[in-house]
């Protein structure tokens, strides 16, 4: 983030975001996705954190294997270009690089509730003694569901087990130390921290590193939810060591509607075989996969948890995102992001009103591409009313705007008419 001193102070013309938009070195990136359209031509699309872009690549990918399994049938699964069996492999190193993990670590699977669930069969094991689970108050209602369940599920009650960590009075979001105070003091009856990387509604980043570190020494099980921070933020899940993080593809990551989830374990647990798991014939050790044998031996690795044979053409849509995120590298997309947000928030300043305010953090630690404005009446008419323009933000009851600048695909441009538009609408 040390580039980020070269920045020219921002500016509220439009002029100045046309310049930053020719010196931008990702600038050609945008050429790469397919924007929807409307009579007025392509739409500021600030919905990534919701449904990313579709590559221009992704049907040439999805072509390959449709041709491939028209011409070689069950064959495909050897004899593909990309043969099928090991597909999902064409993944690994990519997934691993972008969320700062080894290749062991990651794996991609299923979807991501379903990994949530698998995730905390191993990783969610309480006892009379530690049998909480911390989350953020306000998490994803998937999350909820999926936490809440675990817990009737071993027997406990979600009243009692379930801790949701709320903001201090008057602040929409938590304090990173106010966490760790939390957790030291009352660590010792939790089982499982369980936070989104960066909350969903608030667009907060939490302190990864931190929250890992208190936790695991207070002898707590750490994993995230990663679908906000994924493609987002630059992250390093191995060196913070979280005992195992989640995440879709749909959202940053550009893989399509119901596009396979993800998935990472921790190195320290790769060869854990005692850890209670549900198994898949996709997880048994490749060895001896097609013999078929009755007895799971799971592979190392966050392979092991695998349980099906992945669809392949989701897969595909995903590899032609990957390899564009590789290309254009989660540094200089962080770097812009950075800037892009800033640029957002700093229009939005200029044009502050009692109407609306701003509730995700300032800090740049402390936030990802997103920022949630909380609009204090008839927001979803101007919501509603700016998306028939072809300005497309996204609405959460009772009263938050989201919006993303995306840095692989939005420009300053897209961030100027965004606010143009949304303060003349306010009014
Ligand atoms: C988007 C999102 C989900 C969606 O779950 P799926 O299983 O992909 O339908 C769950 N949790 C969080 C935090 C999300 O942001």
């Amino acid at each position: 983030m040390t580039k980020l001193e070269s920045q020219p102070a921002f500016q509220a013309g439009e002029d100045f975001a046309i310049t930053m938009d020719e010196r931008d070195p990702l600038k050609g990136y945008r050429e790469r996705f397919l924007f929807p359209k409307n009579a007025n031509g392509d739409c500021v699309y600030l919905c990534g954190h919701s449904l990313g872009l579709q590559p221009k690549t992704a049907a040439a990918y999805i072509e390959q294997e449709l041709t491939d399994w028209a011409q070689l049938g069950v064959e495909g699964h050897f004899r593909a270009k990309n043969p099928w069996m090991p597909y999902h492999r064409l993944l690994t190193e990519q997934t691993a690089e972008l969320v700062g993990a080894k290749p062991l670590e990651v794996v991609v699977m299923n979807s991501l509730t379903v990994n949530l669930h698998l995730m905390m069969v191993s990783f969610y094991r309480p006892t009379a003694k530690r049998y909480k689970i911390v989350v953020e108050r306000g998490a994803f209602p998937s999350d909820q569901y999926a936490v809440q369940s675990q817990i009737s599920f071993h027997g406990f009650d979600p009243a009692t087990s379930l801790i949701e960590l709320t903001p201090a009075p008057g602040d929409f979001c938590l304090r990173d130390e106010d966490i760790e105070a939390f957790i030291e003091r009352t660590g010792d009856d939790v089982a499982l921290i369980l936070l989104g990387g960066v909350n969903y509604a608030t667009g907060q980043a939490f302190d990864m590193a931190r929250i890992t570190r208190s936790g695991r020494t207070r002898g707590c099980m750490v994993g995230f939810d990663l679908a906000h921070a994924a493609g987002n933020l630059q992250l390093k899940l191995h060196e913070w060591g979280p005992d195992f993080a989640v995440w879709c593809s749909y959202k940053y990551l550009n893989g399509g509607p119901g596009c396979a989830a993800a998935c990472f374990v921790h190195e320290r647990h790769a060869r854990a075989w005692d850890l209670p798991r549900f198994a898949g014939w996709w997880g048994h050790d490749e060895e001896s996969r097609f013999e078929m044998g009755p007895n799971f031996r799971a592979m190392s690795g966050a392979d092991g948890w695998q349980l099906s044979n992945p669809s392949i053409v989701s897969l595909a849509v995903l590899r032609a995102s990957m390899d564009i995120f590789h290309e254009a590298g989660m540094e200089r997309l962080r770097t812009k992001s950075v800037s892009l947000t800033g640029y957002l928030e700093f229009l939005l300043s200029q044009k502050a009103s009692p109407s609306f305010s701003i509730i995700t953090p300032h800090e740049n630690e402390r936030r990802g591409a997103q920022i949630s404005i909380r609009v204090d009446h008839n927001g979803r008419r101007v919501c509603e009313g700016l998306a028939k323009e072809g300005i497309l933000g996204d609405w959460r009851e009772p009263d938050t705007f989201r919006v993303a600048p995306v840095p692989l695909y939005n420009s300053y441009q897209d961030v100027f008419r965004f606010v143009r538009r949304f303060t003349a609408a306010i009014r």
